[in-house]
């Protein structure tokens, strides 16, 4: 019994701190946790980003995840200047 109750009060806390990492403040993106316009690319190199993502999806998220809801145009400049940066 007691063994079970420790058991379930883990589960509990670890939920809290996932829950507590998914609170954004006001202003900043909700996905990423950084402050950008909703058409540009999430910030890749957040960790709020990257702990969120891996959450949802079991795996770390790349800059194609980051920019995967902007617009053909947008995902070009971003494709350019990051192979520029070597980060693709
Ligand atoms: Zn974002």
């Amino acid at each position: 019994m007691g063994r079970y109750y420790r058991k379930k009060k883990m589960v509990v806390e670890d939920h809290t701190q996932k829950l507590r990492l998914l609170a954004v403040k006001k202003g900043f993106c909700q996905e990423c946790g950084s402050r950008h316009e909703p058409n540009q690319p999430h910030n890749c190199d957040s960790m709020f980003y990257q702990a969120r993502f891996r959450m949802q999806h079991g795996r770390f998220p790349n800059w194609k995840d980051a920019m995967s809801h902007c617009s053909p145009e947008m995902k070009e400049v971003w494709t350019k200047e990051l192979k520029k940066l070597r980060q693709m």
